[in-house]
């Protein structure tokens, strides 16, 4: 309490506050008072009985700011603010069942009614052949235990918190577990362009005057240096305009930086430092000419108005946005210090002007003024119409950010689309979506207009062509969205301002900018991108199929170590012969070989390919086919070795506690050369595969101690029913077991060939 807060359109108020000053400021409340429209904020006092939804000098925790600006100073905190109260007194309601979770949920419940249907056969099997019950009881809950897969929900959590991990370090921040995997899924990335596909380094290149006059503009960056040489008068009032009706500031090199640096938007800073060159001093100018008034800018009205008083009398009022908007304003033109009225004509002249800047990728801004007016916060830009002077244009350029063709090109061999959702001109996203590729030969760019215009099955129809949406207002953004869902895709969609987050909630992946983006933004969103570059959307994607793949793997080695016990056993049964294992080493098979193993698969890296795939479908089961291949080769080569080492060592008639620590040590070690197998699907396990997950390395480690273990120290020889072994013993069961592992790379082999056979 007592420190003041700076709020702004698309910021989330974190404690309760009474307003000092407020600019057209609108709030949503309805999370605290129900009240569904935004309410406007005054700072004048009020009644002290008045309600809560009735303090309108107040702003609370927990409600957005939607619209205009404001500083207050916070009166509470905490549980102390109303929200808090509310809080203390609601639980934690259970967020919803991820994808992930649901398929697991699933495989479970096969699992579970398997081992009951196994339980029911050992028992009745057991019993037909006469085997003491108390055995057959241990070796039946043994089995049901050893078919379900304990160490999964631990290596599955390890694996998801692996992959935020490491999508954190690469830039994405993941705020709902589910999207990790729903990232792998995905097969169309809306983005912004400006700031994402763009540097958001905007330079202003270029100055159009009323009259067709063009001014090139030199110097690059935010460097006040180069220059625009004209005694135009008409080109003053604009560079005045342009430093005038603007929040943002030029920073000088200094200790930190050796650059020349925006504080604001960069937008706004690059007119600034077009004022400069043109000889204005925007301190000075602001100085002299104080602003009264305001309509902030925000990316659905695409305009901005201050108004500024000289000496004490009524001021001008500046607007600027984009070139269609401003024209809608005026109508007068300003041209060689003359104002005459803006006929259809030259209407026309300045649209075409706008549109031959914009096809060369420039960001175009317009200009105009009202003389002696005044600002009406709550009436807005209406006010206005017709009653604006035309100034000018000014042209940036935003230079595409170098890694991102690459990275679109990347998406592609992926399987995923690219489309631009911008709220730029058509030309100049169309322009830059040319040169980064993502609009190639015969692809489509619809502006907001048009996209207002086409029916939802005109859209739908057209939506696989069209590669660019322009001048999209944000609520357009989640019909794009829904368009693109109602085709079967999935959806990843970025956005920063307040009203994005519809359409980031809808979108299956919601990806919000982490430097531009509102709060408002990233709490509607499943993933932060903390760089704002679209390469670090696609590194995430990858990162998402990464641990997919990893998961797969995981479940394909505990699988096949629960089906080999569950096959061994289910044979000694059938086949008359004593049980291979008993109860407890099958439990130790579980839990000590498969735990040392299980984790350090999951830290499996890439295998190359994640991004030359097809997304992965969403209702493609867990256990696919290839898995299912993989698995008649595994576990019948671990069964034939373990099941045919049993049977020859019962007929040289050593003792059946010898007979079962030999065959439980060649089923433990066949599981090391199984976890072994599983590292890759296609890649052979010899060779410096071997050597690329340490640990892998460190867990195969462990296993053999612990084996080592359990086969030669006393005590523990007394609890795992088990005897040493003789060393030559060890060495047959080594090359046995290896036997997992050869008919695996046969399999490998042939799939490498077939690859090679099929690429180009
Ligand atoms: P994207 O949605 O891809 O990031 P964008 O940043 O160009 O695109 P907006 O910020 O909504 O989209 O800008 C839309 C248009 O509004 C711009 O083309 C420009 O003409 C105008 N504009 C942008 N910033 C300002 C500003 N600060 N003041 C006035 N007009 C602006």
């Amino acid at each position: 309490p007592g420190d003041v807060l700076v709020l702004a359109a698309g910021d989330a108020v974190v404690a309760d506050a009474r307003l000092l000053e407020a600019r057209s400021l609108e709030v949503a409340e309805a999370a605290l008072t129900g009240e569904s429209l935004p309410v406007g904020k005054q700072v004048e006092p009020l009644p002290e009985d008045s309600l809560l939804g009735d303090r309108r000098n107040m702003v609370y925790s927990g409600t957005h700011i939607t619209a205009g600006r404001a500083t207050a100073v916070v009166a509470a905190t905490g549980l102390g603010t109303e929200v808090g109260k509310i809080a203390s007194l609601t639980a934690a309601a259970q967020p919803p069942k991820t994808p992930l979770e649901l398929r697991m949920e699933q495989l479970g419940r096969y699992l579970v009614i398997a081992a009951l249907v196994l339980f029911v056969v050992v028992v009745g099997a057991g019993f037909l052949r006469g085997i003491v019950m108390v055995d057959i009881l241990m070796v039946a809950v043994s089995q049901m235990v050893s078919l379900v897969p304990e160490g999964l929900p631990v290596a599955l959590t390890i694996a998801l918190a692996v992959g935020m991990q490491r999508m954190a370090r690469s830039g994405a921040i993941v705020r709902s577990l589910s999207s990790v995997e729903t990232l792998g899924c995905t097969t169309i990335i809306c983005t912004d362009k400006t700031g994402t596909l763009t540097r958001n380094e905007m330079t202003a290149t270029t100055v159009w005057l009323p009259g067709d006059r063009t001014y090139t503009v030199s110097g690059s960056g935010y460097v006040p240096e180069g220059g625009i040489s004209s005694d135009d008068p008409d080109l003053c009032l604009l560079l005045e305009a342009g430093a005038l009706c603007n929040d943002s500031q030029l920073v000088p090199p200094d200790d930190e930086d050796p650059r020349w640096r925006a504080l604001g938007d960069p937008t706004e800073a690059a007119l600034l430092t077009l004022a400069i060159k043109g000889g204005v001093d925007p301190a000075r100018l602001r100085d002299d000419w104080p602003r009264g008034a305001e309509i902030p800018f925000d990316s659905a009205a695409k305009l901005m108005a201050t108004a500024h008083g000289h000496d004490g009398k009524p001021g001008r009022v500046f607007f600027k946005g984009a070139p269609e908007w401003i024209l809608k304003l005026c109508g007068h033109v300003r041209q060689n210090g003359e104002v005459s009225e803006l006929d259809e004509e030259s209407r026309g002249s300045i649209l075409a002007s706008a549109d031959h800047l914009a096809e060369q990728a420039l960001r175009m801004l317009g200009f105009a003024m009202v003389e002696n007016g005044g600002i009406d916060e709550g009436a807005g830009f209406v006010p206005f119409e017709g009653r604006a002077v035309f100034l000018g244009l000014v042209g940036q350029i935003d230079p595409p950010r170098e890694e991102t063709k690459a990275a679109v090109g990347e998406c592609r061999a992926a399987g995923i689309r690219p489309v631009m959702v911008t709220g730029d001109h058509k030309a100049t996203g169309l322009a830059i979506a040319r040169m980064l590729e993502i609009a190639r030969e015969g692809d489509l760019a619809v502006d907001g207009r048009e996209l207002e215009a086409m029916s939802g099955r005109e859209l739908v129809e057209r939506i696989d062509r069209i590669a660019v949406f322009a001048r999209v207002h944000p609520a357009q953004k989640l019909r794009i969205v829904e368009a693109f869902q109602s085709q079967g895709h999935v959806v990843a969609m970025t956005g920063d301002g307040v009203n994005d987050a519809p359409a980031l909630a809808r979108a299956d992946v919601g990806v919000a900018m982490g430097i531009t983006g509102t709060e408002v933004a990233k709490s509607s969103s499943n993933i932060v991108i903390t760089d704002d570059r679209f390469a670090t959307i696609v590194d995430a994607v990858e990162q998402g199929r990464l641990i997919y793949c990893n998961i797969r793997k995981l479940l394909l080695f505990l699988l096949v170590t629960s089906l080999d016990e569950v096959v061994i056993l289910l044979g000694a049964l059938a086949f008359g012969y004593p049980l291979p294992l008993a109860a407890v080493q099958i439990l130790w098979i579980n839990l000590v070989t498969s735990g040392a193993l299980t984790v350090n698969l999951v830290m499996e890296g890439p295998e190359g390919d994640e991004m030359e795939r097809a997304p992965i479908r969403t209702n493609d089961p867990l256990v696919d086919r290839e898995m299912w291949r993989r698995m008649v080769v595994m576990i019948p080569a671990s069964v034939a070795a373990t099941f045919g080492y049993f049977m020859w060592r019962l007929g040289t008639g050593a003792p059946l506690v010898q007979v079962q620590t030999e065959t439980f040590t060649l089923l433990a070690v066949c599981q090391w050369f199984n976890a072994v197998n599983c590292q890759s699907p296609v890649r052979s396990a010899l060779g410096p595969g071997l050597f690329r997950n340490r640990w892998m390395l460190g867990g195969l480690l462990v296993a053999n101690v612990m084996q080592f273990s359990v086969v030669y120290l006393g005590p523990m020889n007394r609890l795992f029913h088990t005897a040493p072994i003789p060393m030559e013993h060890f060495f047959i069961i080594g090359a046995l077991a290896s036997g997992v592992m050869w008919a695996e790379e046969i399999r490998k082999f042939f799939v490498r060939r077939k690859r090679r056979g099929r690429a180009p």
